[in-house]
């Protein structure tokens, strides 16, 4: 005979307003195997938890139930209590009778039956369960972190200056991400390259970082603490451990006529190139859909003039695997194209904006590689189309963003500030130039940022318009602007020699293919999502896999660098341990019955399920059945649900008691 103790939490008037707390815990009093209930103010509170341990001792209770809030709040707590007064914590459940109950019904009459059923049913849970002891899995105390941009980059010198190692994978051939494509950044008006590139060097200097670029993220398997990642290396066509980095031959490769996609396609490289000129690491790479070489078999110029002999046209991608136990994802953003209508995205279009057809119509990136002195302009803002300094220029916010019908309700968070600092390096480059800006609104929180938008437009004279354009088009060399100034209410044209757009801020392409591929869970626009908005910012559901930067959400770069060092802290804290608990609600197989289908296998979402051999003592082969990996079964119950024969069965939720919780309705 069972001797469970119920508790019923007021949780301040949450759930007393809505449920008659005394009346549920009268009602627990009289089920089957109750030795005890009773309410409380505040069942969490220390008074409560004593509350609970007391009754555990002097009513010889050998299971508790706590009708309260979440068991996400407070399962934690109670299980401890439980714990500390003699209990397994496992035979200490939480009904809620919050977000299940008070919080969702008016009607206390029908909230507080319903309570009532809610106590039943988790009394028959813990009347047929059983005690359970943790899973102890080992932590292997390196880490990967995907993205090299400022994010990654952060997290990375971070988790290595702890002396931990560090994989940092990037897939395109430098690290340096959007930041190092930046001129001077807000609200300091810094050289972005000046800050960022030392970092860059740091990275590949420590001796706890392994570097890989041109890389990429091919499959993941295992759990927090031990996790195997197979890594793509993309042929580079060039060996990274003859290269010298001379550069002898990109000076000599013929074909240099490639627009080079770190100037946002403004500038030129060569078929064998270095992003740009602070890469690292400064080995080139062979483009191969534009080497002469790869399309038609003649030219080999870079290998003749190599040196070292570091050119390698054979080079084929290779895979490697590495063992880690924490994942770090850093993989940032792209931007809203304008070049072209995204095709099978429901995000729409802006053909009001020309589409890339006029060629002085460009993003605020292609701003940044103009403005920058290491940009194809060398600093100077000139037109796209003649190379003339533009007099007037129309920088447009809000370009994607905060646009539902367009498909992106979302606001990209950095365009008001970097359309602010546009207009300031335009007016510093431009001394008689003059800036518009059309926006919806200015938002400017962040230390130091609203002083700089104001400095914008009351120091640097760019006149703001508050209102959306709804056209332009070419006429001669101009651009004519049509918008709306609502605060006036008139309509405004304006012959604009350079229009800039400021455009939305979206998850990175193949953000949705790498979640998959870590198990971790990403919202529609393909950001990542955190395991909770408020308390675990940067922790996803998926344990032992952290998020850093902009491929969360929109996010500048003191919040990204912020985000990145409390990954690395996270990280940290599980490297700490030689050894994890971890709960042990998961999957068993009843080898007796399982007849090898293998159908959890199919659906198991965390990769738990393997094949086990079954052999007679001669070693012959008797069968193969299920086998359940304790360690990466996220005791999420789909294989339950699947089994055709029932041989599998969730600790804590077996077969027996959900039968029991059924029927006590
Ligand atoms: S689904 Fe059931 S029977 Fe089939 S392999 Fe898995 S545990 Fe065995
Ligand atoms: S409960 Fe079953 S399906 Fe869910 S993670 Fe564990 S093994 Fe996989």
């Amino acid at each position: 005979m069972s001797r469970i103790g119920v508790f019923v939490c007021h949780c301040g008037e949450n759930i007393s307003r809505t449920v008659d707390v005394e009346q549920v815990a009268r009602a627990a009093g009289k089920i089957s195997g109750v030795a005890y209930a009773c309410d409380y103010k505040y069942m969490c509170s220390d008074p409560g938890q004593n509350l609970l341990k007391k009754a555990v001792s002097e009513h010889k209770l050998d299971g508790v139930v706590v009708a309260a809030c979440s068991p996400r709040m407070h399962e934690k707590t109670f299980r401890k209590a439980a714990s500390a007064a003699g209990l397994n914590p496992y035979l200490c459940d939480m009904a809620n009778i919050r977000e299940h109950c008070s919080w969702v019904h008016e009607d206390k009459k029908l909230a507080t039956s319903k309570a009532s059923d809610i106590v039943k049913l988790m009394v028959e849970r813990v009347k047929k369960g059983k005690s359970l002891a943790p899973i102890t899995v080992p932590v292997t105390k390196r880490a990967l972190v995907i993205g090299g941009g400022i994010a990654g980059i952060q997290a990375a010198l971070d988790i290595a200056d702890a002396g931990h190692q560090v994989v940092l994978v990037e897939r395109e051939p430098s690290i340096g991400g959007h930041m190092a494509q930046l001129s001077e950044t807000f609200p300091t008006l810094d050289c972005s390259q000046c800050i960022m590139t030392p970092k860059m060097v740091d990275v590949a200097n420590h001796p706890n970082i392994t570097l890989h670029t041109f890389s990429e993220v091919e499959k993941v398997e295992g759990y927090i603490g031990n996790f195997q990642v197979t890594l793509k290396h993309k042929a580079r066509s060039v060996n990274e451990s003859k290269c010298t980095g001379c550069g002898i031959c990109m000076t000599k490769c013929p074909k240099k006529k490639i627009p080079n996609e770190f100037d946002q396609g403004h500038g030129l490289r060569t078929a064998i190139y270095v992003p740009f000129p602070q890469a690292v690491p400064n080995t080139p790479v062979i483009d191969r859909e534009n080497c002469t070489m790869f399309q038609s078999g003649k030219c080999g110029v870079c290998a003749k003039v190599c040196g070292p002999g570091a050119v390698d046209y054979q080079q084929e991608d290779r895979f490697s695997v590495e063992a880690v136990g924490a994942v770090v994802v850093a993989t940032g953003f792209k931007l809203y194209s304008i070049d072209r209508k995204p095709e099978d995205s429901p995000i729409q279009g802006y053909g009001e904006f020309g589409y890339g057809a006029i060629p002085d119509v460009i993003d605020g990136m292609t701003f940044e590689r103009l403005a920058s002195a290491s940009g194809p302009t060398g600093g100077k803002i000139l037109r796209p189309s003649d190379g003339k300094e533009p007099k007037q220029v129309v920088f447009i916010q809000c370009v994607g963003s905060r646009a539902r019908e367009k498909g992106i309700s979302y606001c990209s968070k950095v365009c008001c500030m970097y359309t602010a600092k546009h207009t300031m390096l335009y007016h510093h480059k431009v001394h008689d130039g003059q800036a518009y800006v059309f926006f919806m609104d200015a938002r400017t929180p962040g230390k130091g940022y609203d002083e700089f938008w104001r400095r914008a437009v009351e120091e640097e004279e760019a006149v703001y318009i508050r209102g959306m354009v709804s056209r332009l088009y070419q006429k001669g060399e101009k651009i004519v602007v049509m918008g709306s100034d609502i605060q006036v209410g008139v309509q405004v044209e304006i012959e604009a020699d350079l229009v800039v757009l400021a455009t939305a801020v979206q998850a990175q392409d193949g953000a949705d293919q790498l979640a998959q591929k870590l198990g971790i869970s990403y919202d529609k626009y393909n950001f990542y999502s955190e395991a909770h908005a408020k308390l675990k910012p940067v922790e996803c559901a998926t344990a032992g896999i952290y998020l850093a930067g902009a491929c969360q959400g929109p996010k500048d770069i003191p919040d990204t660098v912020s985000q990145a060092s409390a990954a690395a802290a996270k990280v940290m804290t599980l490297f700490s341990k030689d050894q994890l608990e971890r709960d042990p609600v998961v999957a068993k197989v009843n080898e007796k019955y399982c007849v090898g289908c293998l159908a959890c296998k199919k659906v198991c979402p965390y990769g738990a399920v393997e094949e086990k051999e079954i052999r007679d003592r001669q070693g012959n082969l008797v069968k193969v059945v299920a086998y359940v990996n304790p360690g990466v079964c996220g005791g999420c119950g789909t294989c339950q649900a699947t089994c055709p024969s029932k041989s599998v069965e969730l600790d804590g939720y077996t077969d027996e008691q959900i039968m029991a919780m059924i029927e006590s309705l």
